[in-house]
């Protein structure tokens, strides 16, 4: 089987487990995991802050960073296509009754001058501006990445305007390793920041939330109301610290493998146009005669799984349980669907 889905359909390997099956637990809920508390020490170091939060997903560190940093009568900035307006069930709305402005980005990502126009002046009609939220890598914007001299700018723009700033990092790795920016160069950036251990990095479970020390302090307790105080949680976390030591360089390769599947996807008479991947995420588009549930369903027969991404987009993306040996058997497969 061949699954291009998501890179959130990895299994931990043997090593992997054998590090979890090790680890040292404890209660979380009284903070005293010692697996827990090295992960969350790890992270926050590596970022250059002071704290962080193991939670069990991507969703739930978004949702508590922006619900600690918003509320009613606030607005939060982000960019239409993002997962935290699109795909956390209106969870902004649902958890924090803060009002969403939307923009229209490039392939996910935002401009200065865009955020710009999007700021509320003080005035009684309007909500107050309180949360930018950037999402990098963009999932739907095809794996794009920022450059560190976009974030600054966004950055300095909010804290000398007074308006949080959140990151969305579930891929922030693939970033990272792509331009190669460093974590201690982006992470004081950002008000607070949600990474994924369970996509690229190849962990069953677990996201954590990056900020100061005050910050985590609240974030733990919406964490817990959310539902997602967790007991004896240092053998999922113990997956997490070996991930960061040990599968975040090799990002890298799944970047390599998205672009040789590029070259190869751009080459099949069926296929329109091919967003050039910057990462590990690959969309692409058929042409107007091909329904793409047949060329999933086609797709499906052969052992191979990818999504619709609507319209005739369909996305891959790659992942560490895919390999590059794979590459060759999958070429042939979508060459003969044009026949
Ligand atoms: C996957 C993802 C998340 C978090 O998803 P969970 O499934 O809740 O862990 C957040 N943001 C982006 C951009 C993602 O791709």
């Amino acid at each position: 089987m061949i699954d291009l889905r998501s890179d959130t359909v990895t299994k931990p390997t043997k090593e992997m487990l054998e590090a979890m099956m090790s680890a040292e637990v404890g209660d979380d809920v009284f903070e005293s995991d010692p697996t827990v508390n090295k992960l969350q020490e790890m992270a926050a170091s590596m970022f250059g802050h002071e704290a962080s939060l193991f939670c069990p997903s991507g969703t739930m560190t978004n949702q508590i960073g922006i619900f600690i940093q918003s509320g009613p009568l606030t607005d939060v900035i982000t960019e239409v296509n993002s997962h935290v307006y699109q795909y956390e069930v209106g969870g902004i709305a649902f958890h924090s009754r803060a009002n969403v402005k939307t923009l229209e980005g490039n392939r996910g990502k935002l401009s200065l001058a865009q955020i710009k126009t999007a700021v509320n002046p003080t005035d009684v009609h309007r909500t107050e501006t309180r949360l930018i939220s950037l999402e990098n890598t963009t999932n739907r914007g095809g794996g794009a990445c920022y450059s560190l001299s976009e974030i600054k700018e966004i950055s300095s723009f909010a804290r000398s305007n007074k308006i949080n700033l959140h990151l969305d990092g579930a891929r922030l790795f693939n970033a990272l390793v792509e331009t190669r920016i460093k974590p201690i160069e982006i992470g004081p950036l950002f008000d607070t920041i949600s990474i994924c251990l369970s996509k690229g990095l190849g962990c069953p479970v677990g996201s954590l939330l990056i900020s100061s020390k005050e910050n985590i302090q609240r974030a733990r307790k919406v964490r817990k109301v959310f539902g997602g105080g967790m007991r004896q949680v240092g053998y999922l976390a113990s997956a997490g610290v070996y991930a960061l030591q040990n599968n975040v360089e090799r990002l890298i390769e799944d970047h390599e493998n998205a672009r040789i599947l590029a070259g190869i996807l751009e080459e099949l008479d069926y296929v329109e146009t091919v967003i050039p991947p910057e990462t590990n995420i690959l969309i692409f588009h058929l042409k107007d005669k091909y329904e793409p549930q047949l060329f999933l369903e086609y797709l499906k027969f052969n052992n191979v799984l990818a999504v619709p991404f609507g319209g005739q987009s369909i996305r891959f993306v790659t992942h560490l349980d895919f390999k590059a040996d794979q590459i060759e058997d999958l070429e042939k497969i979508l060459k003969s669907f044009s026949r």
